[in-house]
Parts: C-alpha cells; structure tokens; sequence
C-alpha cells in the first residue's frame, strides 16, 4: 500500500487535534477532571494506568470515582489512604474487572507521583524531555506496558498539546482496532505481532511512529468493523488492499 494517504490523514489529524474535541468518558465531570491537566495531572496518568481490559470509558471515569468517594483529591490527601483501603474502594463500587490488582496500581500510582515527582505529576513531562523519557517514566509505573505508556505520551503531545523535544519514542498502541486495521490496508500481513505492527508504523513515520495510530484507530472503529467493514465510506478507502478474511 501506497502510504502517502493515510500520512495525509494523520497530519491533519494531529494538526487539528483539539482537547475540546475529546471524550475520555460518559460522564462529564469525569471527563473535565481528566482534562484539567494543571491542575489535576495526577488524575490523567491514574486514568492511564486504568486503560486496560475493560471499555475505556469506565477506565477513565476511575479517578473521578475515588476523587469523590474519598473526598480526597490531591496527591498528600490520596497518598494517605492505605492500599487496603482502595482495595475496598475497588470492590465495593466494582470500579474495574480486577479490582484488588488495580487498586494496588492505583495506590502505587499515587505513592509513585508522590515520591518520584515532588507530589506533581507534571513533572513526568516539564521542562520539553525526550519522548523517549517520557514514555520510559510512564513505564516505571506498576502496570503500565509499553501500550499504555506510549498511548500517553501521544495523548500528550496530541490533545494536550504538551511540548516535548521529539516524537521518536511514541510508537504507535497496538489495540486491537489498530491491529485489524493495518492487516487490511495490506501494511501488516495476518496475525502480526504486536512488534510487527510497531515496526511497521517506524518504517512509515520514523519521526512520530504514533503518528497514524489515531487514524487507524477511528478507521476501526468508525468503519473497519470487526464484522462488516464500510469500505464505501472509509477516508482510506483508496488505498487499501482490503485483505478481509
Ligand atoms: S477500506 Fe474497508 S477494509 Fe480498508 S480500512 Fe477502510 S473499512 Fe477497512
């Protein structure tokens, strides 16, 4: 496939990427909570951590649960608050599909940005980094793999508009839309590893490699379903090789 289309798309992508545009969750007190990223940063990385194996949405509506459940808000009031007692937390309201594991990351989340980060979490991007220390200090967090930690670093520099000294470090989040996606187009052959994936993206933007994970992420989600995908009304639709099993 010829990669000049789905470049295209991703620059105006991320050109017009605005955090007005964004919705982190189905609930708007959650979602401006995640967006007040001066003076709430810690909210925005513990929403990360708990991006995993449950829909997004509620993964990024936690922060806001426990913020009101413990009345607790800042890093010194969440840091006072015992594993045991997010453990609790966790299972009382059933805030995740794990939820002794994941109130454990949260808890270190919270210990970590106090003790790494003076109590700010806004100290994992200040002062323009690397995207390669930025994505290496999201890595340092319990639970958080290379998916989440890259899928971070581009939230930042892309709704956020966080400066950072280059997009080296920000591979592309290999989800599962992204993943069917690619093999489609004919960039990826069949049951790619998540590595091949990751590869591929490098070859095709070396500079930002994340850069065409938003346009392959809304393809699959808008079009490429999973059962039927409408080729008719796909912006890459001239490009693909359509390789559908
Ligand atoms: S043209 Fe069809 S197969 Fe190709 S990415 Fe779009 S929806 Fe998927």
């Amino acid at each position: 496939m010829d990669n000049a289309l789905i470049l295209e798309i991703s620059r105006k992508q991320f050109a017009s990427a605005s955090l007005d545009d964004v919705t982190f969750t189905e609930n708007g007190d959650a979602d401006a909570l995640i967006k007040d990223l001066e003076h709430f940063p810690h909210a925005f990385v513990l929403g990360c951590l708990m991006d995993r194996q449950i829909q997004a949405e509620k993964a990024w509506e936690i922060p806001y649960k426990v913020f009101n459940q413990t009345r607790a808000k800042t890093i010194p009031e969440l840091s006072s608050i015992g594993r045991d007692e997010y453990v609790r937390l966790f299972e009382k309201n059933s805030l995740h599909r794990f939820n002794e594991k994941m109130a454990a990351i949260f808890y270190g989340g919270v210990q970590d940005i106090k003790t790494k980060y003076a109590g700010n979490a806004a100290n994992i991007w200040a002062n323009k980094p690397s995207s390669a220390a930025v994505v290496g200090r999201f890595l340092e967090f319990e639970g958080a793999g290379p998916k989440i930690a890259t899928m971070a670093a581009n939230i930042l520099v892309r709704c956020f508009k966080v400066p950072l000294f280059d997009y080296y470090s920000i591979d592309i989040s290999a989800d599962r839309h992204v993943k069917r996606v690619m093999t489609r187009l004919g960039l990826v052959p069949k049951n790619s590893t998540v590595e091949k994936v990751i590869y591929k993206a490098r070859e095709i933007s070396p500079e930002f490699p994340g850069l065409i994970d938003c346009a392959c992420f809304e393809t699959g989600r808008k079009w490429c379903h999973q059962g039927k995908p409408d080729c008719k009304n796909c912006e890459l639709n001239r490009d693909c090789k359509k390789v559908i099993d």
